[in-house]
């Protein structure tokens, strides 16, 4: 297969703002894709090699890209340096150049699509003495033989700015279009909610059709996507939410983890997917050991614990276990406990579709609990005020709340969704408006007298699922201290991005644009109908969205979500609705 007939869809792709069209040319392409091709153009299509769980090291400096387009184009260097900063895109800079060649004389071969998966591989996989110049001459060799659009989307993605719109969503939508119905579109999801591979669901769909993806399987080392809590303001409604008898669990303020746990191995993974195991050798030493079974998949919450007392230690201690270097320190330091709260699989059985009291039954004899892994405390508690016995003894063990999960038959782990199986209820939903809000930033405003060259506010956006877009909430500028303030670049200049981006719908224009990548916590007083912010536009009042107001960062960067496991509109309004309840519509 020709790679130029993948630039062409992209370049389709990105001329389109409607996500049925985007969806109709993906299934119309997908469909003529060899199908032991399809994954790799899956893959591809999202700027990607591997599936999101596998680390991405494509990554290249756009300096190096930009040597290898001079050397490709035969234009010089500095040349393609003044493009560069006039366009802050390499992809732009590739094609104007590509389609100014200079006419050199070498034999030209098509590129096919697995010409660049294999030059893409050896970018990523080389490493050691002179590997950058290695890489750039590699990029240089498949550039030589692309056209214009050809070079664009490659010097994306190597750099890892594709962003075609082709995301998960759209990508499901395109499987049921082109190889099965939209009433299928719920198991193609589920498929994927169990494997996290979109290349995979799309090779199984092409190979199999639905009885294939019907059949996929949990498997040991391919991570689940997380189940979520949502939230009710007060115990009684819990309970009674879940019938007047539900178990409570304390909430315990650490890491997510999903652990793995082969014959051979353990991966732990976070809720973003990546592979956290050398940040927590000790816990992944102490799950193989301790487990009962052979292969097991078990989620737990990781929490520093003080040394000396034993007493848990709030969220920004076990952070110090997410840095790269430094981690034997770090282990030595901030000792970790796990504290389980499911099982998913045991030993070749799906225990997904099990109700949570089994689950929970297996879960505590799948282990020798002992200090380091513990099942997290739990209780069956019959009415509010067992209920609210509990909560306060969950903050006396200096937890943030309870976890309060449904007894019923129907009570399964749902990979990837959010429902009222579970229900959350923390301590600040008692001193502040509700929750904390996890968003995205979209964009920054520079900063006016002590703030001045810096940036000063920045612009803040929920995730909508339905749309796949992230509409904005908040102008955020309280909450930052001067380090954070000075990190404020470097933090966020690698999603720097020249316009609005495709996947931000704003009102307001920042002075700079991001991509959707950082996530930061914020509280709020209060949210309110807003003239300016496009959450939740038109759905209660027409011309209106959803903002929050006085909104201050609490200095807890999220880097355990991705932008779309961010606050999203839909919670947004529900944490309006229950505002208005408890206040008459006032603010609280
Ligand atoms: P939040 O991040 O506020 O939406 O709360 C959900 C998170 O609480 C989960 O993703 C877990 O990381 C964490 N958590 C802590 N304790 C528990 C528990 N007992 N059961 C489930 N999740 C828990």
């Amino acid at each position: 297969m020709l790679y130029s007939d993948l630039a062409e869809t992209f370049d389709r792709l990105e001329a389109t703002s409607s996500r049925l069209e985007m969806t109709t040319i993906l299934a119309d392409f997908f469909r003529t894709v060899d199908t032991d091709r399809l994954r790799e153009v899956v893959y591809l299509s999202q700027g990607k090699l591997h599936p999101d769980f596998h680390p991405q090291v494509l990554g290249m400096a756009d300096r190096l890209v930009l040597k290898a387009i001079a050397i490709a184009s035969g234009h010089s260097e500095k040349s393609i340096e003044e493009l560069w900063v006039e366009t802050g895109d390499p992809g732009e800079v590739a094609e104007r150049m590509m389609a100014r060649k200079k006419q050199m004389a070498l034999f030209s071969e098509e590129l096919t699509v697995d010409r660049v998966v294999r030059g893409l591989t050896a970018i990523e996989n080389t490493d050691g003495r002179d590997s950058q110049d290695k890489k750039m001459k590699t990029l240089a060799n498949m550039l030589h033989d692309s056209g214009p659009l050809e070079a664009r989307y490659l010097c994306r993605i190597v750099t890892g700015r594709m962003r075609v719109g082709a995301g998960d969503m759209t990508i499901l939508d395109a499987l049921a279009e082109g190889f099965a119905t939209k009433d299928d579109r719920p198991e193609i999801e589920r498929a994927f909610n169990i494997t996290c591979d979109i290349g995979l669901v799309a090779e199984t769909i092409a190979t199999g059709g639905m009885d294939a993806i019907r059949a996929m399987e949990i498997t040991v080392g391919n991570p689940v996507k997380v189940m979520l809590a949502e939230r009710l303001p007060s115990i009684p409604e819990v309970v009674e939410k879940l019938g007047g008898r539900c178990a409570m669990e304390f909430k315990y303020d650490g890491i997510r983890v999903q652990a793995h746990i082969g014959r051979d191995g353990v991966t732990l993974y976070s809720r973003r997917l990546e592979d956290m195991t050398q940040n927590f050798p000790d816990i992944a030493r102490a799950l193989r050991n301790k487990c009962r079974f052979g292969e097991v998949i078990v989620e737990g919450e990781c929490v520093a614990v003080d040394p000396e007392t034993g007493f848990m230690l709030p969220f920004q201690n076990v952070t110090h276990r997410r840095k790269k270097h430094g981690i034997d320190d770090a282990v030595r330091d901030v000792p970790v406990r796990i504290f389980l709260f499911d099982i998913l699989y045991c030993d070749g059985r799906d225990t997904t579709g099990d109700p949570y009291p089994e689950r929970r039954e297996l879960l505590e004899s799948a282990f020798i609990m002992g200090d380091m892994v513990q099942t997290t405390t739990m209780r069956v508690v019959e009415g509010p005020e067992e209920g609210e016995e509990f909560f306060s003894g969950a903050l006396v063990a200096r937890c943030e709340g309870i976890m309060a999960k449904s007894l019923e038959r129907e009570s399964v782990y749902r990979a990837g969704s959010r429902g009222y199986l579970w229900i959350k209820y923390k301590k600040d939903y008692q001193e502040a408006l509700t929750d904390s809000f996890d968003l995205a930033v979209v964009g920054a405003f520079y900063g006016m007298g002590k703030r001045a060259g810096k940036y000063g506010a920045l612009l803040m956006a929920a995730y909508d699922p339905e749309m796949g877009d992230f509409k904005t909430v908040c102008k955020l500028g309280t909450g930052f201290d001067d380090a954070f303030l000075d990190g404020m670049p470097a933090l966020l200049n690698g999603n720097l991005s020249g316009t609005c981006p495709r996947s931000v719908d704003s009102e307001m224009v920042p002075d700079v644009w991001f991509e959707p990548g950082v996530v930061l916590e914020v509280v709020a007083a209060e949210i309110t109908l807003s003239p300016t912010h496009t959450a939740a536009r038109d759905l209660l009042k027409e011309g209106s969205g959803l903002g929050i107001r006085f909104p201050r960062f609490t200095g807890r960067v999220r880097d355990d979500k991705t932008p779309e496991q961010c606050t999203t509109v839909g919670e947004i309004v529900d944490m309006y609705g229950m505002q208005a309840r408890d206040s008459d519509g006032l603010s609280l």
